[in-house]
Order: structure tokens, then C-alpha cells, then sequence
């Protein structure tokens, strides 16, 4: 069944492709992405389908069980946007654009060097011909990486004056996990960049596996009284879980539960915190513009935050001295 959805996805990207995104590119004389633009169909094809089914899936158990209920969902209105800009590719494809010429720099300069980036299989080569524990083994590695991104995001106060636009919003949903500042995005970009440089890039043949992760993602932030049991907690990341994270009392560098998939790193460096509480979400220090702006005013807000908080970090390090 999953090849057949494999498939069809794959036709639909082809149509897609063919009859809007190669004609487009020939208008406007942008032939040299051809060889790229099926891929990127193909991602944005994913992207859609994983935000139709969190929604078809997410949405009833948010009606059904929730933690809050909320009479103007503006703000829910906002991350909204987040995830379609996110998810249905148009902030990869910005990026790639942006970044493709320093890729290929990097890429070339460091072939020249002699590197080439090794697969995990060639790291470890009892993994070859066991994709799903290959996959799972990727999985866990990135984890691992993000753990410790999000975790020093929290500790540095410029920095955390970026990752506070994920935390200022204080009607958390299954909405919110893409509710993140450009720049903020950036680093992790960079940072997942270096990663796959180290272990390769995990295989993109098993996309639905990926997309049943960034499932887990959005359901962690979802507005849902829903733990996955003691066993299960301590698997995967639930919505008590994360909602730990989001807590009010937890904002800043205090906070606990930074894993985004596994729980597992958060056990592992003694951050976990499984207590049977749904805290109120937000981050109290974040300005008002943060939380509840649109879309342009909280990342103009959160830039305005970042510049205030590095010089208040900057003047707090000088009398120190
Ligand atoms: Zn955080
Ligand atoms: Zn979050």
C-alpha cells in the first residue's frame, strides 16, 4: 500500500511539474533549475498531503479532548500560515534559491579536499540491507542534533530571543510547530546542514517514515489532553510531553523535555520531565507582538527582541567585569 501512495504522489508531482512548474520556469528564462523542479514538486506534494492528514487527524481530537478552549482563534489563525509556508515547500524552496550557490561551493571545496561525505551504511556496514533500522538509526541521530540545537537556544539570550517567538504563543495547537523565527530557522538550517555533511543525508526513500515523524511533531504541540502512557511517553514525544516544554513556569532557561521526536536524549542528559500536568503556555518576557501579531509583526518584533536582548546580554557581561 505504501509503494501505491508512493506512486501516486509520484505521478501527481510529475503532472505538477509538467503543466505549471517547468512551463513557469520557461517564461521566465529560469531553465537551469530545471533538472531540480521535479523534486521540488514532489516535496510540496508530501508537504500538502502531511498537512491534510494532520488536520483531518488533529483537528477532531483538539474538538473532541482539549486542554483550553478559546473563543477568538486569531492566533491560531497565524500559525496556520506558518505550517502551509513551511510544509508545502515554499520556505525550502526560498532557502534552497538562496543558499544554492554557497552549496555548491561547499560541496565542491570540500570534494576537492578529498572528503566525500560518508552514508551511515559506509560507517556502518552491518546497517546495509536493514533500511527501516537504517532509517530509525538516522532518525535518532537527527534527534540528537536538534536536541542539543534547541537546548543551547535556550541558553544563550539572543538566541532565545528568537526561539521565544515559538513559545510566546499562548493557544498552542497542532498548528504551532512551524511557528518559528526566519533566523531562528536559519541556524537550524545551517546547523542540520553540518550534520548532513558528517553522516550523509538521510535517505529520502522511506518519505512517508519522514512525514510520520513530522506528524509527531505537530500533534506534540496540539491542544489535546493526551499522553501516550507510561511506555509510550518515554518512545515518543506526546502532547503532555511537549506541553511541558511550552509551560509557562518553564520559558527560558529553565525549561525541560527539548526532544522533538524521541524523549529518549532528554532521559539520556537528565532534562525529561514526564509530570501528569497540562500547563498554560506562553513566555511572559516575550513582547505582547510576539504572541499574538500577524505573521510579519511577530518576526519584525522578534528582530527587535533579538537586537534588545544581545545588547542587554552585551552591557549585563561588561559590569560583570
Ligand atoms: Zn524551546
Ligand atoms: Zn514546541
Amino acid at each position: 500500500m505504501l509503494t501505491a501512495i508512493d506512486r501516486y504522489f509520484n505521478i501527481l508531482a510529475g503532472n505538477i511539474d509538467q503543466y505549471l512548474v517547468l512551463p513557469l520556469l520557461y517564461h521566465f528564462g529560469w531553465m537551469q533549475w530545471e533538472e531540480l523542479s521535479f523534486d521540488w514538486a514532489l516535496v510540496c506534494v508530501y508537504g500538502f498531503f502531511a498537512v491534510i492528514a494532520t488536520y483531518a487527524i488533529c483537528w477532531p481530537l483538539e474538538a473532541l479532548f482539549p486542554i483550553e478552549r478559546w473563543d477568538d482563534r486569531k492566533a491560531v489563525f497565524t500559525d496556520a500560515i506558518y505550517t502551509v509556508l513551511n510544509r508545502v515547500g515554499v520556505l525550502p524552496i526560498v532557502s534552497f534559491l538562496l543558499f544554492y550557490e554557497v552549496q555548491v561551493w561547499v560541496n565542491g571545496y570540500i570534494v576537492d579536499l578529498g572528503y566525500i561525505p560518508p552514508t551511515l551504511e559506509s560507517l556502518v556496514p552491518s546497517l546495509i540491507g536493514h533500511p527501516v533500522i537504517t532509517f530509525i538509526a538516522y532518525a535518532l541521530i537527527l534527534d540528537c542534533a536538534d536536541y542539543w540545537r534547541h537546548r543551547l537556544s535556550h541558553m544563550f539570550r539572543g538566541w532565545y530571543a528568537l526561539h521565544a517567538l515559538h513559545h510566546a504563543q499562548r493557544q498552542m495547537s497542532f498548528w504551532s510547530d512551524d511557528r518559528n523565527h526566519l533566523l531562528d530557522d536559519l541556524v537550524a538550517g545551517v546547523w542540520f546542514g553540518i550534520v548532513g555533511l558528517a553522516i550523509g543525508i538521510p535517505p529520502l526513500q522511506f518519505p512517508l517514515l519522514f512525514l510520520f515523524m513530522r506528524f509527531i511533531e505537530s500533534l506534540s504541540h496540539a491542544n489535546i489532553k493526551l499522553s501516550f502512557g507510561w511506555l509510550g511517553d518515554r518512545l515518543l514525544v506526546s502532547p503532555r510531553f511537549h506541553r511541558l516544554h511550552h509551560g509557562l513556569r518553564a520559558a527560558g532557561r529553565r525549561s525541560c523535555n527539548y526532544g522533538a521526536v524521541f524523549p529518549f536524549w532528554d532521559m539520556l542528559f537528565g532534562t525529561a520531565d514526564f509530570s501528569n500536568e497540562y500547563p498554560p503556555t506562553g513566555d511572559k518576557r516575550a513582547p505582547e507582538a510576539m504572541a499574538t501579531g500577524g505573521y510579519l509583526a511577530q518576526q519584525l518584533s522578534g528582530l527587535r527582541f533579538f537586537r534588545d536582548e544581545l545588547r542587554a546580554a552585551r552591557a549585563g557581561s561588561r559590569s560583570r567585569h
